[in-house]
């Protein structure tokens, strides 16, 4: 055992029912018949040698946070779901946060009824860790999610009733904005739908299309409706920002905004640099210094693993300027102040007065603070406050 101590583990499933046309997550289309439960449950055991392996090399005494994302980790349903969590379930409480990114066409009665208890933790056998529901809403407006692309054609709206009517106390929904052919009364319905349902926190990210995607092949060749241009977008941003905040949302981070009590704790430890491992293929990892990605590749991985005892990975080491870069970047996108000590070796120095005088960045006790304004435009300030920018 070696290194600093590890409270935050990532597990990714890398499963869909069929791949959606926006997605750039290394995820496979398995469909949902028998052979594709085989597969999973064959995954899982793979997950668990890499798990033996891991843990074994570092100092994992108890889990913080747990995030299973993808891919589609619902899509296991709950027995399966229950053999993957069982080796990780010691090592939780009842004061664990327990993630599970969930497709609402995998919330069906039998899932709702399996999250909304939560999971039974720890020594004592009555004590639970409540299951956070992070739902892959996208949009509520269905000509919206076919502009995407999304293969499943469930309605997010259904899904997060269910889940609420099984009493889960903790559910987050994602939003896109940006999308082909959305415009600002889109924006303003979905701010409705929001209000109406009251989710704990939403995640409200930009569509940003990576190249090799069907969705960007389209919009190239002009099959799709106009992309929106920057402004549109940057206003789009702006009332959705202002919308959240008038019903109780906390801005906290350039696209997330939650309740009281209801932030993200297991994004805050990566936004805050703590150290966390990451099991199966594209999961990355980092410790200390060290970052490493196991290869985006189920087949590789599956074969890898019943070899053992670990599968091909890419490491990287961060240089000290790597990781004040890093620091900034992640505190700029939370508006946290961050020490001027700590990212002096990526830091452009005159250019902080400028972006200060515009009132984009404040100075205050050794630290720098990305102002709400420079919020907005959090990767553009940094893109001036990094001494080499590339971003
Ligand atoms: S369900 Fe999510 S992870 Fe799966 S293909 Fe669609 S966007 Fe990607």
């Amino acid at each position: 055992m070696s290194g600093p101590a590890v409270r935050h583990l990532y597990v990714h499933v890398p499963f869909c029912r069929a791949k959606c046309d926006y997605c750039d997550f290394y995820s496979l289309p398995v469909g949902d018949d028998g052979s594709a439960r085989r597969r999973m449950a064959e995954y899982i055991e793979a997950l668990h040698a890499e798990w033996a392996a891991t843990a074994a090399r570092y100092d994992v005494q108890h889990l913080h946070t747990l995030y299973l994302g993808g891919g589609s980790p619902s899509l296991l349903g709950p027995e399966l779901l229950d053999r993957l969590l069982a080796p990780f379930a010691p090592l939780l409480s009842a004061r664990s946060e327990v993630t599970v990114e969930t497709n609402p066409e995998d919330v069906d009665d039998a899932f709702a009824l399996w999250a909304a208890p939560g999971i039974a933790v720890g020594a004592a056998a009555d004590s639970r860790c409540p299951v956070r529901v992070s739902l892959g809403v996208q949009s509520f407006i269905s000509s919206l999610r076919a502009a995407l692309g999304r293969a499943a054609a469930a309605d997010p709206e259904a899904a997060f009733t269910r889940l609420r009517m099984a009493g889960c106390e903790n559910v987050s929904i994602d939003l896109i904005y940006g999308i082909p052919g959305q415009t600002f009364a889109d924006i303003a319905r979905e701010l409705i739908k929001v209000a109406l349902l009251a989710p704990d926190h939403v995640s409200w990210y930009e569509l940003d299309l990576d190249h090799a995607t069907p969705l960007a092949w389209s919009l190239d060749s002009g099959d799709r409706i106009d992309d929106d241009d920057d402004e549109e977008r940057a206003a789009m941003y702006v009332r959705i920002v202002h919308g959240l905040e008038d019903f109780g949302f906390r801005w906290y981070e350039v696209s997330n905004f939650a309740q009281p009590g209801k932030r993200a704790r297991h994004n805050i430890a990566y936004w805050r640099g703590r150290p966390y491992l990451g099991l199966g293929p594209a999961a990355v990892s980092t410790v200390g210094a060290t970052r490493w990605r196991n290869r985006p590749d189920a087949a590789g991985y599956a074969a890898a693993m019943h070899e053992g005892p670990e599968p091909e990975r890419d490491y990287e080491r961060l240089s000290v300027a790597d990781r004040a870069r890093e620091r900034l970047f992640l505190a700029a996108r939370m508006g946290a102040p961050v020490s001027l000590t700590l990212i002096a070796p990526a830091l452009d120095e005159a250019a902080v007065e400028p972006l200060a005088q515009a009132g984009l960045v404040s100075l205050r006790g050794g630290t720098l603070t990305v102002t709400r304004k420079g919020r907005y435009v959090a990767n553009a300030v940094c893109v001036r406050l990094f001494r080499d920018s590339c971003i």
